[in-house]
């Protein structure tokens, strides 16, 4: 997901068996990226944005070497999210470097992502605006609820939960998306989806994208 506004950092940590990932976030972070190689963004009308991918079922170095791609990726076009698809690579697993409803950050990695259903009271919609490095230059306003749970598994395979507020609410359910093969101008009225790919169209990404053939 694109970036919105600034991050900083606090030494709270979250438990309840919900992963901590606000922890040493700048370390982790560079560790990542200073391993992997950055690649560029596929865009809006590239095949494998609009299909389901697949399963992740080893969790071995081949894996660890693309979520390292991924948090170069994601540093090097200035993102808070990626999904694996979003650098051509068909496997259910996102990144995030992500600031929450209180500015502080997370980072981490979730595979085979399941969004948990809200207890209707829970469903507080929030309607901020949202963009895609998939969808360079664009934005727009879309209502999504401000707090998510997704479950999956971490890079070893072990099970993990992950929660957020705010516009990190909004990560998990943009990146868990990617994964199922939709981006959020498919949640759009054809209006609002249009003058999306209008923006697109009209700007110049800050970064290197796959041309579409
Ligand atoms: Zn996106």
């Amino acid at each position: 997901m694109a970036s919105q506004q600034s991050q900083h950092e606090t030494d709270e940590q979250v438990n309840d068996g919900f992963v901590v990932d606000t922890a040493n976030c700048e370390e982790r972070e560079r560790a990542y990226r200073e391993r992997g190689t950055s690649r560029p963004i596929t865009v809006v009308g590239n095949p494998v944005l609009h299909k389901e991918c697949k399963d992740v079922t080893e969790f071995d170095d081949k894996l660890a070497a693309l979520i390292d791609d991924m948090f170069a990726s994601q540093r090097t076009a200035e993102g808070v999210g990626l999904a694996a698809n979003q650098i051509g690579v068909d496997l259910k697993v996102f990144v995030y470097d992500c600031p929450d409803d209180d500015g502080v950050r997370h980072v981490g990695v979730v595979c085979n992502p399941v969004l948990e259903e809200l207890a209707p009271e829970q469903r507080v919609l929030d309607d901020s605006n949202e963009g895609c490095l998939s969808v360079p230059t664009a934005y727009a306003s879309l209502a999504r609820p401000d707090y998510a749970v997704v479950r999956g598994q971490d890079a070893q395979g072990n099970p993990i939960k992950v929660r957020g507020t705010g516009y990190f609410a909004r990560c998990l359910q943009h990146e868990t998306d990617h994964l199922y093969g939709y981006l959020y101008i498919d949640r759009l009225s054809k209006r609002e989806r249009k003058d999306a790919l209008k923006q697109m169209a009209e700007g110049t990404p800050r970064y290197p994208v796959v041309a579409n053939d």
